[in-house]
């Protein structure tokens, strides 16, 4: 389907992009890689009479580490973040999901920020933000910073107000002996999560969890951060017993509804059972470095 008639703008900066957000207001909507929006309008899902190209805005395409801090510019494309060493070696729960959105040519231009600011709960990138207990920044009047466990409101709803761009996430180094690992389960490539679990954890000296954050795709109508599994990990040694009880209090925190992927005692199965094995490969990555 063609969508409804827009007007393009492509402004050259980001104080540009967000004057003409504020000039538009509730008819402005930012485009990025346009993979997500761009099949919504074509669907007529949605139509917004003002589209703002932030793809020509300089410096918002970059990966470093500064003062122990992962920083992702948000029009860095899904297919930079898979070719990074610095994401290969250091942030194994990012290289684990990349490679399993969509596919080559919606990650070839898709973004992050996309990904991120999107709102919708079958994106893979939230839950692994909120497992790595990432903040975003958002600019727009002034610039202010959002966790990414706070950010999430409902579907298609976010914290991001219509007149800002969010434009880098940040994520805290992960001290020594500390592991992450995403699992998914999808029926096809190019095809959304039936389920997926974002595990980030850190051993103590003696081998026990000091620390984990839990959070799963798909499984409600925003990413589910299993707050009570997390806490029940704090202090326990990772045996497969302990495993097995915080994969099944994750999966008590997931709410799917019933689609052509399966109905919802299935789908909080998967949550259950790929929430331990994230566990599991989390665990054991921490233990090696
Ligand atoms: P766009 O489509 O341009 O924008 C998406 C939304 O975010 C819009 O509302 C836009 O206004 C807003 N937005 C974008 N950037 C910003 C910003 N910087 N600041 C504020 N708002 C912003 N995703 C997955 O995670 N897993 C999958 O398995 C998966 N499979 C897919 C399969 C197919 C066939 C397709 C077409 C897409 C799939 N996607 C999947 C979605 C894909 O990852 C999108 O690229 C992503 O959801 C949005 O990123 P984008 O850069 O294309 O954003």
């Amino acid at each position: 389907m063609i969508p409804a008639a827009f007007d393009y703008h492509r402004p050259g900066t980001l104080d540009e992009a967000l004057k003409l957000l504020k000039q538009h207001g509730e008819d402005a909507k930012v485009l990025s890689g346009g993979m997500s929006l761009l099949p919504m309008l074509k669907l007529r899902l949605g139509s917004f009479a003002h589209l703002v190209d932030i793809n020509r805005i300089p410096g918002l395409d970059y990966i470093k580490e500064e003062k122990g801090t992962l920083k992702i510019g948000a029009m860095t494309r899904q297919a930079t973040l898979e070719r990074s060493d610095l994401i290969k070696s250091k942030y194994p729960i990012l290289a684990d999901a990349v490679p399993l959105i969509a596919d080559p040519l919606v990650r070839n231009r898709g973004t992050i920020g996309g990904n991120v600011a999107n709102g919708d709960p079958g994106n893979d990138q939230p839950a692994i933000m909120i497992a790595l207990g990432a903040t975003y920044v958002v600019q727009g009047g002034k610039e202010r910073t959002v966790a990414a466990n706070q950010f999430y409101k409902g579907l298609y709803d976010t914290a991001l107000a219509r007149n800002e761009i969010l434009t880098e996430i940040r994520i805290p180094t992960p001290p020594a002996k500390s592991g992450g690992a995403y699992t998914k389960l999808k029926r096809k490539t190019g095809d959304f999560a039936v389920a997926a679990a974002a595990v980030q954890v850190t051993l103590g000296k003696n081998g026990a969890i000091e620390s984990a954050r839990i959070a799963l795709t798909n499984a409600g109508l925003t990413p589910v951060e299993a707050v009570d599994a997390a806490k029940y990990l704090t202090g326990k040694m990772p045996d497969d017993k302990t495993i097995m009880e915080a994969a099944k209090m994750a999966a008590a925190k997931s709410s799917p509804s019933a689609d052509r992927k399966g109905s919802v005692e299935y789908k909080k199965e998967m949550a259950r059972v790929l929430t331990a094995r994230a566990l599991k490969k989390a665990v054991q990555r921490a233990g090696a470095n």
